[in-house]
């Protein structure tokens, strides 16, 4: 794969030019959490630079509070109008996410065989998947809930993406890694040029410190590795420990709704005076009438079997039907449970019961 080097100028002059054909978002620094906010361009690219600069974008770092998937599966969203089949995306033209991450292109491995490769094809997921432009980052940064690596996933993107950078103090390296992103170097060479062994290397060494940042908090978290989690679910199917764990839970559902792997929806129709619509919304497994029919039964009646359902869904069910584990080890949960239940303690708790 060529590698090439932009200036911090020369990317902003990329993105303002990007924006002809796509909305494009990049991460913005709110207090410690970042978050995707729309790319407005300055009137010159040495301003924008500034912004970057004084941290206003910040395309390395870490994560984003919102997962990617909010790109993708809108939280609401129209998937039928007045019976028409021409439903319009928020924004008219496609998105160019800047600065996502490995841990949420790794969601795609899951969102793509739900949505896209399986049997069931979601037209509104697969155009997103074809329109959008993914710009991704490595990351340059680690927060103490960040444990991809535990899931095998590396904290720079590897694949799933049309150029990624890895942000240096020269600028950033930038790699295509579709014919996407191959045509937007080319059309815009003049702002590309060859990246030096001196780039790579110091690209590399930031994997390598960054890795080792990741390495920390497995330890420090005593962090079991995918390899040790084969199975473990099912061992623990009576365990006394979903129903520990699930004492604080408040069934608030935002473990579900940060996650970049999760998923599941819920369709009604609404209607006002002129016209009817079916609408889709993101749902979440540890709600009661989640699983509930007709009827009123409940195959997962109790809080702990909701808990243990969604383990079940990302450790167990998901490796058995498509060799991957739904959970990319991006944290979000565990920042988000207002009841501080923590993804790592139960795993480690599975782990040691076995
Ligand atoms: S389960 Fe938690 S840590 Fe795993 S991908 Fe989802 S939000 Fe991230
Ligand atoms: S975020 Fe925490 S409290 Fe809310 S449903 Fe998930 S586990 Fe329960």
């Amino acid at each position: 794969m060529a590698a090439y080097l932009i200036s911090r100028d020369g990317l902003f002059d990329l993105l303002t030019r990007v924006t002809d054909s796509y909305s494009v978002f990049v991460p913005v620094r709110r207090g410690e959490k970042r978050f995707f906010t729309k790319f407005e361009p300055s009137s010159s690219p040495e301003e924008s630079s500034k912004e970057m600069e004084n941290g206003r974008y910040v395309i390395g770092e870490v994560r984003t509070f919102e997962p990617l998937k909010i790109f993708y599966l809108r939280s609401r969203g129209i998937v039928a109008d007045g019976f028409e089949d021409t439903v319009t995306r928020a924004e008219q033209k496609p998105y160019c996410i800047v600065g996502a991450k490995a841990c949420d292109i790794k969601g795609f491995k899951v969102q793509d065989r739900v949505f896209r490769d399986d049997e069931y094809k979601d037209p509104f997921y697969i155009r997103e998947r074809e329109e959008n432009l993914i710009i991704s980052a490595d990351c340059a940064s680690v927060i103490d809930t960040c444990y991809c690596l535990a899931l095998h996933v590396n904290p720079y993107p590897e694949e799933s993406f049309d150029i990624n950078l890895s942000e240096m103090s020269a600028g950033f390296v930038a790699e295509s890694g579709s014919e996407k992103g191959k045509r937007l170097i080319n059309e815009n060479a003049s702002l590309f040029q060859e990246a030096k062994a001196e780039h790579i290397a110091e690209r590399d060494e930031q994997r390598k410190r960054i890795a080792g940042e990741v390495k920390k908090n497995i330890k420090a978290n005593d962090i079991p590795d995918q390899d040790r989690l084969k199975g473990v679910i099912e061992k623990n199917f009576n365990a006394p420990i979903w129903k520990e764990e699930a004492e604080t839970c408040v069934e608030c559902g935002a473990c579900n709704m940060i996650c970049p792997t999760c998923h599941c929806f819920l369709m009604y129709d609404q209607m006002d005076a002129q016209r009817m619509a079916r609408l889709r919304v993101w749902d979440s497994c540890m709600i009661k009438d989640f699983a509930q029919v007709a009827g009123g039964a409940n195959p997962r009646d109790h809080l702990w079997m909701r808990l243990r359902n969604r383990f079940e869904k990302k450790f167990d069910y998901f490796p058995k039907i498509g060799d991957i584990y739904a959970c990319t080890g991006c944290g979000r949960c565990i920042s988000a449970c207002p009841a501080k239940i923590d993804i790592r303690r139960i795993l480690k708790r599975l782990v040691e019961n076995v």
